[in-house]
């Protein structure tokens, strides 16, 4: 029996949360002596002791036609033939956006149950996944033979299993009649660490009053190497792009260290943030509902104690 994991990748590097779901796949395999199956799609620049590393017993390199460019559908389908071909019992994805548009048409492909977003191993084959925005937690079973299960990013760590996985080669060819949607332009940032990858977070909101603002998150950040993000509002009212929007309608993190400025600590921000193993808030309100998940809390005026802390982090870097 094998588990097939389906993994994201930069150019080659595989990245943060699918290392996660390879190390996921491996403990969920090892009491029934499962093989874990990586699965990388377009992919020139594998590293098999990277995969081998956090889990992977083998990886299946694809490649065919309309699988050059990221498409949901071509990926689909190229992905439900290797589950089929390989018989596998559960295909893991990572619960990111493309692990979510995938992973709901894998499940209907291969006409499997399917459940999102868990965060932890099963117990006694019940998985537990958060609700309501992570107020609550849901614990699920899957009746089906084959079973489709997203890992939330950041809930599980990465292990290293000292391997070298065994890579081979296939190609799917998909016929361009089965593909409706086409992906025109991608415009990645670049040069910024991916905020679901940021140990450490930097995150601004209404209180820092307007985008011009905006340099002293980004030098308090890039002094100590952090990932900038923002509340919903900043980012509905164009502050700052929509990719650093976190919270219940934007992205979930899970940092080593989440630094909240002039952010009130709405119950759907800190739905998205509130994982994170240390939180700091600054407000110089000291009713804000954000001390109240903080670890540290400044009360006090933003524009007054950023430049400080700027400062203080240019000494101890130097
Ligand atoms: C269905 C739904 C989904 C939502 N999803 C999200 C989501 O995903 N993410 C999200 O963030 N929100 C979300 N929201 C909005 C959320 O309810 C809050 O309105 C929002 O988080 C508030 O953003 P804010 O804290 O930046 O602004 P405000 O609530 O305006 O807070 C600004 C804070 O800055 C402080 N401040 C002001 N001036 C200064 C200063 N000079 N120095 C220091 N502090 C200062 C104030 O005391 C205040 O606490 C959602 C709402 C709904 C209804």
């Amino acid at each position: 029996m094998k588990i097939l994991v389906f993994t994201e990748h930069d150019n080659g590097n595989l990245k943060k949360s699918s290392k996660e779901v390879i190390s996921y796949a491996k403990d969920l395999a090892t009491p029934g002596n499962l093989h874990v199956v990586a699965v990388t799609i377009n992919n020139n620049n594998i590293n098999s002791a990277d995969f081998g590393n956090c889990g992977a017993d083998t990886v299946i390199s694809l490649k065919g036609d309309n699988l050059n460019t990221f498409s949901t559908e071509a990926y689909s389908i190229a992905l439900a033939q290797t589950i089929i071909d390989e018989n596998a019992s559960y295909i893991l994805f990572s619960n990111t956006y493309t692990g979510k548009s995938i992973s709901s048409r894998i499940a209907v492909k291969i006409k499997a149950g399917m459940i999102s977003g868990v965060v932890s191993l099963p117990e006694n084959g019940v998985f537990k996944r958060a609700a309501f925005s992570n107020k609550a937690y849901s614990f699920v079973k899957l009746n089906s033979e084959k079973k489709v299960i997203t890992l939330t990013p950041n809930s599980y760590e990465i292990k290293n299993f000292g391997g070298n996985a065994s890579v081979t080669e296939k190609t799917i060819n998909v016929d361009s009649t089965q593909i409706h949607t086409k992906t025109l332009n991608i415009s990645k940032v670049e040069g910024k660490i991916p905020l679901t990858e940021a140990e450490l977070v930097v995150s601004g909101g209404r209180g820092m009053k307007g985008p011009e603002n905006w340099h002293l998150i980004e030098e308090f950040a890039s002094t100590i190497g952090a990932a900038t993000a923002c509340s919903k509002p900043v980012a509905d009212m164009d502050w700052r792009p929509h990719a650093e929007h976190v919270g219940q309608t934007g992205l979930t993190i899970k940092a080593n260290l989440y630094i909240a400025i002039g952010i009130s600590g709405a119950i759907q921000h800190l739905a998205g943030v509130s994982s994170s193993k240390v939180i700091c808030v600054i407000n110089k309100d000291p009713e804000a509902p954000f001390f109240k998940a903080a670890d540290y809390g400044i009360v006090g005026d933003a524009f007054e104690i950023l430049p400080k802390l700027i400062e203080r982090a240019k000494q101890l870097k130097n």
